[in-house]
């Protein structure tokens, strides 16, 4: 009877867990398993401030940037967003 109790507080959890958890999308696009982006950018410095923000540098037109990874993506799709120069040289494949 315990045991059952104690599933159910498990499956409770979770539910909860899952509710509480941003789209799949959005949540992709702000916490990415592994960050495809690295490819494309050659990291200059670990840490640049804390917070998770790196300095690095775009493979293809030398862009350099310190910022979230996140600044990669709207740096290689050309997205005009906040401070962050879009990309001069990227293959279109690439995005
Ligand atoms: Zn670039």
């Amino acid at each position: 009877m315990e045991e059952r109790q104690s599933q159910m507080m498990v499956d409770l959890v979770a539910a909860i867990k899952m509710a509480m958890t941003p789209p799949p999308s959005m949540y992709h696009i702000l916490h990415p398993p592994t960050n495809p982006y690295w490819r494309y950018v050659k990291k200059i410095e670990d840490y640049s401030g804390g917070g998770g923000s790196r300095k690095w540098k775009c493979n293809f037109c030398g862009y350099e940037k310190t910022g979230f990874l996140i600044r990669v993506k709207d740096h290689l799709a050309r997205i005009a967003c906040r401070d962050t120069g879009s990309c001069k040289e990227d293959p279109n494949d690439v995005c």
